[in-house]
């Protein structure tokens, strides 16, 4: 079968990205969106770059993010707004393919092998998007391109924001190997408790497990 151009497109800090539009002034700071802004007691949904660098993490407690950055400025989510973003930049994909896969509201899969005879690469289309959706809604995605839809997933947060990685049939094991195996999408905390306990650590070493063995120890 011939191979598949496969893009995966991830918003970067969706809502923290979208809530910065409404307040520019906040832009050179640190800024989280929080569930409950008024209370101590409410949850980081996102945050941005800046926030990031003191430390503060999506799910903590606001409190907590307050008290590794004093600075933080907490705005409220606007989830209307959110999904109408998410909406704008779908338009944009569509301009370059109709075969997409939404994952959650801020990423999504898509197949553009079918559009590089009339859009270029997979690469080229890749920087069109992003040219696109930073200047029309002045918010950012990174890319992942690659042959099979993981690849491309591990991909997008290789470089961000605003950056194209493609992980091709030449590079991917220098790229992928190394990684964690519990970057995987399908690997949770138990999946990759059970995968290091017979050795398995990175992608690379899974690469190497047979099928037999490696269904006998997660049982799927
Ligand atoms: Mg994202």
């Amino acid at each position: 079968m011939k191979d598949r151009t496969i893009l995966h497109c991830d918003l970067n800090n969706f809502f923290a990205s979208v809530s910065l539009l409404d307040n520019p002034t906040f832009y050179n700071m640190p800024v989280a969106v929080c569930g409950n802004a008024e209370d101590r007691h409410g949850i980081v949904l996102a945050k941005n770059d800046i926030a990031k660098s003191y430390g503060v993490k999506t799910a903590e407690a606001n409190w907590e993010a307050i008290s590794k950055c004093p600075d933080l400025v907490i705005l409220k989510p606007d989830y209307k707004k959110y999904c109408e973003y998410s909406a704008k930049v779908r338009e944009i994909y569509e301009r370059y393919t109709d075969i997409i896969e939404p994952f959650g509201i801020d990423e999504c899969w898509l197949d553009v092998t079918g559009s590089k005879l009339l859009f270029g690469s997979g690469e080229e289309i890749a920087h069109k998007i992003r040219r696109c959706v930073k200047n029309e809604l002045g918010v950012t995605i990174s890319v992942g391109i690659s042959f099979n839809k993981i690849f491309a997933k591990l991909g997008s947060d290789m470089k961000k924001p605003d950056a194209v990685t493609v992980i091709s049939k030449e590079n991917f094991k220098e790229k992928v190997w190394g990684l964690p195996v519990g970057d995987l999408l399908f690997a949770g905390k138990k999946t990759v408790l059970t995968l290091n306990r017979i050795g398995v650590f990175n992608i690379g070493d899974l690469s190497y497990c047979d099928e037999k063995t490696l269904k006998k120890v997660l049982g799927v």
